[in-house]
């Protein structure tokens, strides 16, 4: 099979790998039918994660077709459609009995990472019945790329640990993906403003279709002073950090109000400075995540529903053997104008 597969900082290439096989009778390989590239994906090939070794094939988000199941998987059969989780959890550990799935001491993020990823003809799953979600009969499959990881990672990171309310303030530093599925996932609470803070004024636009009260362009204008404009002075309740290096995260500490919330969801391969000088005093909680995906049940429903407009999220759409391609669009996310883009597999 064809896969796509990493070799140290920079180098990447679509090339034929061995098949993935049944290792434990809790596996199940999956055919990949639909997958997409992640901003974690450009963290690895920049080297910012290290752990992730010469030869590994990359991606933890897709759906796709059952090709085989061990004899202990009892959820899922040959030819069941799934969505892979970029989540491996056994639901046994300490850990997932407390819905941390993230630190699961038999998977967490281990997709793409420790293992063999989604960006591929087939990949195993290891745990697959906790790890897996059935895709209900005519849905649109591609909407639901975005509950592997994006949607799930938005919410439970941004908007829960953000604790956004009915009536608040919420600032979303960064209008990718990631901020644009806080900014969907947001608006269940019915916060009063929705601010998207951004250097890409296309990313600007496509935050007000996605419902962002204001924006700001922090290319060229004094974030720290509008966002108190638009506060009476008194800073945001809520403040999620969408980027992941240490610009963003500083800012987000002059954007919080007295009280408020920075909820981290960037990838961060550097060290931010923390502002205890101004922040002491002020009554501010900072959380940080890896997404759990305990609530991608829930997402499912709101997708089905309608209540959810996930495929907005996809902007470019290529077949999985122009995935060279598909990466120098989403490197160039601003020149191309790309959200998510998804990669299809017949
Ligand atoms: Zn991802
Ligand atoms: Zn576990």
């Amino acid at each position: 099979m064809k896969a796509l597969v990493y070799h140290g900082p920079g180098k990447k290439s679509w090339e034929e790998k061995a098949k993935p096989v049944i290792e434990q009778p809790t596996d199940v390989i999956v055919q990949i039918t639909r997958t997409t590239i992640c901003g974690t994906d450009l963290h690895i090939l920049k080297g910012d994660v290290p752990e992730v070794t010469d030869g590994r094939t990359l991606g933890h988000e897709g759906v796709g077709i059952v090709e085989e199941a061990g004899n202990a998987v009892t959820c899922f059969k040959k030819g069941d459609r799934v969505i892979i989780s970029c989540i491996t959890s056994c639901g046994k550990c300490d850990y997932c009995k407390r819905g941390m799935y993230s630190h699961c001491e038999q998977g967490g993020w281990i997709l793409g990472h420790l293992i063999d990823g989604t960006q591929a003809e087939y990949v195993r799953i290891p745990h697959a019945d906790n790890s897996l979600y059935p895709i209900p009969a005519g849905s649109d499959e591609e909407a639901l790329v975005m509950l592997s990881d994006i949607l799930p990672t938005g919410f439970e990171c941004g908007v829960l640990n953000g604790k956004v309310q009915p009536g608040n303030t919420v600032v979303i530093v960064g209008s990718g993906p990631i901020g644009l599925a806080s900014l969907l996932t947001s608006q269940f609470y019915a916060p009063a403003e929705i601010i998207m803070v951004d250097p890409d004024d296309n990313r600007l636009e496509m935050a007000k279709l996605f419902g962002a009260t204001q924006v700001i362009n922090n290319s060229r204008e004094d974030t720290k002073k509008r966002v108190l404009e638009l506060t009476h002075g008194r800073g945001a309740d809520t403040v999620i950090e969408a980027v992941g290096i240490p610009a963003t995260f500083e800012l987000c500490q002059a954007l919080v109000g007295p009280g408020g919330i920075i909820a981290n969801i960037g990838v961060h391969g550097k060290s931010a400075e923390l502002h205890l000088e101004t922040l002491w005093a002020r009554n501010i909680t900072i959380t940080t995540r890896l997404v759990d995906t305990v609530t991608t049940a829930m997402l499912l429903k709101t997708i089905q529903s309608k209540k959810l407009n996930a495929k907005q999220l996809i902007t470019h759409t290529f077949d999985l053997h122009d995935i060279i391609s598909a990466y120098d669009t989403f490197e160039h996310a601003a020149r191309e104008k790309a959200l998510k883009v998804i990669l299809t597999h017949h």
